[in-house]
């Protein structure tokens, strides 16, 4: 990450941690509950997007009424995962780098480009 992006997730992780401390949730956050709360913040994602047709998917997340709704569930499953993340010792950017380089060998790009 470049220092800048390194600032910015350090300051995430840090307002994720005061969150959590703030109100004593600690005991409630092992990795089992965590996973479950990640699952959960998913599908209020997926909720959001029910009986949308694939191909309106686009328009309906950059709609004015429904946007905000889409980027606040994106947002719970990225807290949560970063909760989860934290809990296990988990350095979250750097597994993100790590599974991508395992993924790009395990699916190449000359080999998988459009299918
Ligand atoms: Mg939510």
């Amino acid at each position: 990450m470049t220092d800048d992006s390194e600032d910015r997730w350090s300051r995430v992780l840090a307002d994720v941690r005061a969150f959590v401390a703030e109100r004593e949730w600690e005991p409630f956050h092992d990795p089992k509950n965590l996973a479950m709360a990640v699952a959960s913040e998913a599908g209020e994602l997926l909720s959001e997007l029910r009986w949308i047709e694939g191909p309106e998917s686009d328009a309906h997340c950059r709609d004015p009424e429904h946007r905000q709704a889409v980027i606040d569930e994106i947002a719970d499953v990225a807290i949560t995962l970063t909760m989860l993340a934290d809990r296990v010792g988990v350095d979250l950017p750097e597994a993100m780098h790590a599974k991508l380089v395992k993924n790009r060998e395990k699916y190449p790009a000359d080999e998988w480009r459009g299918r």
